[in-house]
């Protein structure tokens, strides 16, 4: 491929990135952010252990740990992307929905790669299947086409990612403070780009 090739579709990737970061800000988040999952998505063993031993949803939904993806599988899966859009809002529902809805719209345009991280855990269901699994059975997730593990249920360290991004998070002493939720939900592969430029 020659070095003008290469511009082009380097111009092409940034263009669809931001015109996927206007569609989400339409879409009602506060921001929008592209970012380069290998060097400022961050992964850390601690992670997990503060849900197991903290949070009281652990091993309550099907995307919560000990069933969400290890700290080594998501910096495993991370590393195969060139591109990741995090987003940012205070409500939470609101962000959910927008990464689902994103996901599927990045999908669809030909980056076949896309997958959304959610924040918190899952309340697609009153009570997840898990809650009702017998030992040795197989339970399947209900919903799995709006299930998503949280970025922090599969080993993101959310704070030092979204501080390298230059969005706001600290730690809040009560639920009465203002919160944020923070989510990178359309992953773009280097391969998808390339597929999709060769295909127009
Ligand atoms: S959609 Fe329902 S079954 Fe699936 S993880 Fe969420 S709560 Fe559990």
């Amino acid at each position: 491929m020659s070095q003008k090739q290469h511009e082009s579709l380097d111009e092409f990737n940034l263009q669809s990135l931001h015109a996927f970061c206007d569609e989400a800000r339409r879409m009602g988040v506060r921001d929008a952010v592209v970012v380069a999952p290998a060097r400022q998505v961050f992964t850390a063993t601690w992670v997990r252990l503060r849900c197991q031993y903290g949070c009281s949803e652990y091993g309550q939904h099907l995307t919560c740990p000990p069933y969400s993806p290890t700290p080594e599988t998501t910096r495993k899966m991370l590393d195969e992307y060139e591109s990741a859009i995090l987003l940012h809002g205070n409500n939470l529902d609101m962000v959910r929905d927008v990464a689902r809805a994103l996901e599927a719209n990045v999908f669809l345009a030909g980056y076949y790669k896309a997958f959304a991280f959610l924040c918190g855990p899952c309340c697609s269901c009153k009570t997840c299947v898990i809650a009702n699994q017998r030992f040795g059975t197989r339970v399947a997730c209900r919903h799995s086409d709006k299930a998503r593990p949280a970025m922090e249920a599969a080993g993101i360290d959310v704070f030092a990612t979204a501080r390298a991004a230059g969005l706001p998070i600290k730690v809040v002493g009560s639920v009465e403070e203002p919160q944020n939720y923070y989510q990178p939900p359309a992953r773009i592969s280097n391969t998808g780009i390339f597929l999709k430029v060769f295909l127009v």
